[in-house]
């Protein structure tokens, strides 16, 4: 059997380089992605970091690769708890609201399904069995509210991911809550003993009635469905420290393997020039936006037209243009359906090992999104010119269409292209002026034409008769 042999660059922060990227079994890549905390609808940050994973797995695919993808739903944890009991509903009743809308949204945004989907509350016997498991290796210990805590000063390589100091170690100070800044790294908590404040919400277990820690979670989810060690992490930047950070120092004290081989951060996204905050007035979860009549599938490509790794701005002017940009290549594409010219050569093919190299190699480095959808516009603009001289044959229009359709499964904008409906009035303008046309009214004809184009729709005379398209955005 052969597998596919990539050029594939991915940036692994725990390097903090581009590193050719082959997986630990050949041709099969299993990554997993930290999924949402379902304490509220997602925002349009976290689908930032879900359309970046999406377009990693689905380049990945595209090269060849079978991917294998889990991302978790973090059902219990101090946000979680939070909300529930400010509802006064059960802890799961709260989640699973959330966690159905994420899976609409996600819908939405035409984001692939994960292969897997484990939720925290489902794995409470697997992390208590790492934990156990860090106690016995003399990781961790119990403090003495009976909470157990991870001794950092026991894992040497500490902080290799977020590239801490030893200096701001604060080893043997502890630190309960699940998010907490680089400032103050310290021992974290893998199970929080019951207090009066967490009600309802624990588990009796052998390590004593509780709940885990954030952490804990994800090497629990993560080691039960990809393995000890495994090929890609990914997450938005702010899960760096001390999410990822932790997972490795429990994953790797446990297994004494390698956890990650490459982990990848996304950048954080911010709303018209800001971080985005509920108190500055920026802040929009996905529904927010399809509330206002925005398109799904331009903010599925606004949000991934910017290279991961880069901060990335959103503005309601940049949701038109991804507009305009989505419906250039879905004019494309129908122009294509309809195209029977006369053939140009050699030029057409040219054309096409040109977009497939600069595309590919643009992907190939690092998923650099933004040159690769330079390479294909400009491949569009060329084919649209080959259309309008009438220079491309059936068999070559189809071949093109065929193309598009290959990029579009990456980018996932277009879909399936329904055959366009012609407005009763403008099918009545042009049969108006066929029959100018035929009575050789030739100003009445402009006329209509002129008419037809301030309502969005070019008229061309062929050979086989009048063709129409809507006017290229
Ligand atoms: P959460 O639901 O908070 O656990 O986050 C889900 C994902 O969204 C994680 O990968 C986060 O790192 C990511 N994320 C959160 N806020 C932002 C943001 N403003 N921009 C980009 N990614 C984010
Ligand atoms: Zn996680």
């Amino acid at each position: 059997m052969t597998h596919p042999t990539s050029n594939i660059r991915l940036f692994n922060t725990l390097t903090r380089q581009k590193e050719s990227f082959s997986p630990i079994n050949p041709g099969e890549v299993r990554m997993y992605t930290c999924g949402p905390t379902v304490y509220d609808y997602a925002h349009i940050g976290n689908f930032r970091a879900f359309l970046f994973e999406d377009l990693l797995k689905r380049w990945l695919k595209h090269r060849g690769f079978k991917v294998f993808q889990v991302m978790n739903v973090t059902d219990i944890d101090d946000k979680t708890i939070k909300g529930a009991q400010k509802q006064q509903i059960p802890l799961k009743q709260y989640t699973e609201h959330y966690a159905k809308a994420f899976f609409e949204d996600a819908k939405a945004l035409n984001i692939e399904p994960a292969d897997v989907y484990p939720r925290a509350t489902e794995h409470i016997p697997e992390m208590v069995s790492l934990i156990k498991t860090l106690i016995a290796k003399g990781f961790a210990y119990k403090s003495e509210d009976g909470s157990i805590y991870y001794a950092i000063s026991k894992f040497p390589e500490y902080g290799k991911l977020s590239h801490l100091k030893t200096q701001e170690l604060k080893a043997g100070a502890r630190v309960k809550v699940d998010e907490y800044a680089k400032e103050e790294a310290q021992d974290f908590a893998l199970w929080k003993a019951w207090t009066p404040e967490d009600g309802e919400i624990f588990w009796e277990t052998p390590l004593g009635k509780g709940r885990p820690g954030w952490h804990i979670e994800c090497s629990a989810m993560s080691m039960k469905y990809l393995g000890e060690t495994f090929d890609i992490h990914c997450g938005g930047i702010d899960n760096m420290f001390p999410h990822h950070e932790n997972e490795i120092a429990q994953s790797e004290a446990a297994t004494g393997k390698p956890f990650v081989h490459v982990w990848m951060h996304n950048e954080h996204l911010m709303v018209e020039g800001r971080k985005m905050a509920k108190r500055f007035g920026n802040f929009y979860t996905l529904r927010d936006l399809l509330a206002k009549n925005c398109d799904p599938k331009a903010i599925r490509y606004l949000l991934l037209s910017t290279h991961y790794r880069q901060q990335f701005n959103f503005t309601f002017e940049g949701l038109e243009a991804a507009k305009g940009a989505i419906e250039r290549l879905t004019n494309l594409m129908r122009r294509l359906h309809d195209a029977d010219g006369k053939g140009n050569g050699a030029k057409i093919s040219q054309l096409i090992v040109k977009v497939q190299g600069c595309f590919g190699e643009a992907m190939d480095d690092d998923l650099n999104i933004s040159v690769a959808l330079a390479s294909l516009f400009e491949f569009a603009r060329d084919v649209n010119n080959l259309l309008d001289a009438d220079e491309l044959s059936k068999a070559e229009a189809e071949k093109v269409y065929a193309l598009m359709e290959d990029f579009d499964k990456v980018l996932g904008v277009v879909g399936k292209i329904e055959e366009e409906k012609l407005p009763k009035e403008a099918a009545l303008l042009i049969q108006k002026r066929e029959e100018a046309r035929k009575a050789k009214d030739w100003k009445t004809a402009d006329e209509i034409r002129q008419q037809l184009k301030t309502m969005g729709f070019v008229i061309e005379d062929t050979a086989q008769g009048v063709r129409w398209r809507k006017e290229k955005a």
